[in-house]
């Protein structure tokens, strides 16, 4: 092994639809978070891992900074430190055509107190002119990043010049994961990600955020993956709105993600869907933990 190869953590932090999971997405060259018009679709901690000759960096994917309306969204903000804690590097990304919201402002003050590299994105700046472009780099040189970029992750993004950004903030050291591994979430997760983006898709105001998915088995067979999972809602009022008439849009959740699921793995999937209601999931702890938030 080089022994100048470097490894290293990144969080990516930034507001709800900035373009956080485009980034991800764009560097794996996968869809591994889920990427939805729809804020606060990514509760969960996800890694991406890119790795090539010189280097590896593992990506945190962190949830939105969020004021702590529910029990939730205090175990999002407490994620979103972890993730911070165990980074080499804080990549902030921001949106050039809204920036600087009070959501930036707040986020700027919470990453101001770690002592690491801070790089800024500007994104979106196909959205804007020139000199609004100018205007808000200028207001971000004036925080503390030891680099700010004006990009466009959608349009024209220069991948290569980012990762030799983050090269050059990238300490020494070994690889941490095998080169060939893409991430280290287990299938399931994902698969439980790619339900919940469907309910994310496909329903609108309460409903995705009372919805949780868990998955129950997981069977990996030759030529087929058969899975079971229960999507839990809240109330009882919410279950014929998840089923639809005649069951239709149950069934779109569950043909919509085992497409999802053939694209990724290249493999039938065979899904099961059960829905249950646990009355008012999202305030109490227990349920919390039992779904994988803390
Ligand atoms: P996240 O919530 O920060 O993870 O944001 P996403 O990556 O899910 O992106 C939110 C939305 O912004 C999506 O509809 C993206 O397609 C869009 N988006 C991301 N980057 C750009 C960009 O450079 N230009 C434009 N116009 N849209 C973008
Ligand atoms: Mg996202």
């Amino acid at each position: 092994m080089d022994k100048n190869f470097k490894a290293g953590f990144v969080s990516i932090v930034g507001k709800p639809n900035v373009g956080k999971s485009t980034l991800m997405n764009l560097v794996m060259g996968e869809k591994l978070s889920i990427i939805s018009p729809k804020p606060q679709t990514t509760r969960h901690q996800i890694k991406g891992i890119y790795t090539d000759e010189n280097k590896q960096i593992i990506f945190l994917d962190t949830p939105g900074f969020l004021k702590a309306r529910y029990e939730l969204h205090n175990r999002m903000l407490e994620y979103l430190q972890n993730a911070i804690k165990d980074s080499d590097i804080i990549l902030f990304i921001t949106d050039a055509h809204k920036f600087p919201t009070d959501y930036d402002e707040q986020l700027l003050q919470f990453i101001a107190k770690f002592k690491k590299p801070k790089i800024a994105l500007l994104n979106k700046i196909d959205l804007v002119e020139k000199t609004v472009q100018d205007d808000k780099l200028n207001l971000l040189q004036g925080k503390e990043f030891d680099y700010v970029l004006p990009v466009s992750l959608q349009q024209n993004p220069d991948l290569a010049g980012l990762l030799n950004l983050l090269d050059r903030y990238l300490p020494i050291n070994p690889p941490f994961y095998s080169p060939d591994e893409v991430s280290d979430l287990p299938m399931r997760f994902f698969v439980q990600e790619i339900i919940r983006e469907q309910i994310f898709l496909n329903f609108r105001d309460e409903i995705p955020y009372a919805t949780s998915v868990s998955v129950e088995t997981y069977h990996d067979l030759p030529n087929k993956v058969e899975i079971a999972a229960n999507i839990w809602l809240e109330r009882d009022s919410q279950k014929p709105i998840i089923i639809g008439k005649n069951g239709e849009n149950i069934r779109k959740i569950r043909e919509n993600s085992e497409r999802e699921v053939y694209r990724i793995l290249q493999k039938r999937a065979k899904l099961e869907l059960w829905i249950k209601i646990k009355p008012n999931w999202r305030k109490k702890k227990n349920a919390l933990k039992e779904f994988g938030y803390l």
